[in-house]
């Protein structure tokens, strides 16, 4: 029996895309061998590699102005590359959010540059995000959509005259995203749209004239990447065949408003179960910014661990907060049903009816 299974990332996946997966595993549509057994440079992967990029634009409605790139090293070697390839010489302004921007500014750090946090919710355990004002000749301005452990999401993103960065990667492909002034939104795919192993990035093309100007080593150089359609080295290429399979997967669902819509009456049910509890559970982050992605929570400490064991006898894993937060964390990201989060409502009402 398969779990319910609430993981931050790695996550759940489309049962459908897995079933596909295995079917196909030792022998990719009838051709005698596997996808992972083939090089990048064939036809038969090839297919595999730009369809995948044309459906991720094509859900985020993209046009020609964007490339996509498929890059390595998780969202977290993207800390270190935007500064690499979209910094001038300039300020490069953040609004630090949480773990995840914080490591972002220190690898802008590390690299000497001019950073300046923007604005900052870590006071309050970043428990909100803040208004923020980025300055218009920022050479860049970076925030984090979605806060995985916090479980805070911008409801809008700043406007802003710099260029726009943003982490996406726990809220990637849940819902549709006003690209105006976005000019880098990139994500590890393993959280909401796939498996570990491939980064995906959507880079405004004039950004890739300030990765030309600058002396980068070729793997870290978005222009390398752009140029050779990332296919420069080996790809991860089993990662991107998922990816691709989870692309289909979305346009079946009806796209990223499709794919909204149950998210957003998936996360209602939950934070109701929260709000209805009378203090039982106790949500951490400010109402107006709760994440539809992560619903982090907090019970009774001594209860906890019994909460996370009884869940588990119940069929549902995943539910352990971040160990930096503490509490529960229940990751209900796009594979999850509503059914499913149904089922996990139902243990809380009766959880706390037993404990209370
Ligand atoms: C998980 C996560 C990361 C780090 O991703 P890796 O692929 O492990 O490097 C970065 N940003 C956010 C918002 C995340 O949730």
């Amino acid at each position: 029996m398969r779990k319910i299974n609430f993981s931050a990332g790695p996550s759940t996946l489309p049962l459908e895309i897995l079933e596909q997966a295995q079917k196909e595993l030792c022998d990719y549509q009838g051709k005698g061998y596997s996808i992972m057994e083939i090089s990048h440079r064939t036809k038969v992967f090839e297919e595999v590699h730009f369809q995948a990029q044309e459906k991720a634009k094509e859900l985020y409605g993209l046009g020609q102005d964007y490339e996509v790139l498929f890059l390595q090293g998780g969202a977290s070697l993207q800390f270190a590359m935007i500064p690499m390839n979209l910094a001038l010489n300039g300020v490069c302004e953040y609004a630090n959010t949480g773990i995840w921007t914080k490591k972002a500014i220190k690898e802008a750090q590390i690299l000497g540059l001019n950073v300046k946090i923007a604005a900052s919710s870590q006071e309050s355990n970043f428990n909100f995000i803040p208004d923020v004002k980025f300055s218009d000749e920022a050479d860049y301005a970076y925030i984090c959509s979605n806060n995985t452990i916090y479980g805070t999401q911008y409801k809008h993103y700043p406007k802003t005259k710099a260029p726009l960065i943003v982490d996406a990667s726990s809220d990637f492909f849940s819902q549709k995203v006003d690209f105006s002034n976005i000019a880098f939104f990139y994500g590890g795919v393993q959280k909401n749209a796939g498996i570990s192993g491939l980064t995906c990035a959507f880079i405004r093309k004039d950004m890739l004239q300030r990765s030309q100007n600058k002396k980068i080593p070729s793997m870290l150089n978005y222009a390398t990447h752009a140029q050779n359609q990332s296919l420069f080295n080996t790809p991860p290429t089993f990662a991107i065949y998922m990816f691709n399979l989870e692309m289909d997967w979305l346009l079946k669902q009806g796209g990223l408003e499709k794919i909204h819509e149950n998210n957003l009456k998936k996360a209602s049910m939950l934070y109701d179960c929260i709000d209805f509890s009378e203090g039982f559970y106790k949500g951490h982050a400010h109402k107006k910014d709760r994440s539809l992605m992560n619903v982090s929570f907090n019970i009774n400490e001594d209860l906890e661990l019994l909460f996370v064991k009884e869940a588990e006898e119940a069929g549902m894993i995943g539910l352990k907060g971040h160990r930096i937060l503490g509490g529960i964390r229940a990751s209900i990201y796009n594979a999850l049903s509503l059914e499913q989060v149904k089922t996990l409502c139902e243990f809380m009402k009766e959880f706390q009816k037993k404990y209370a």
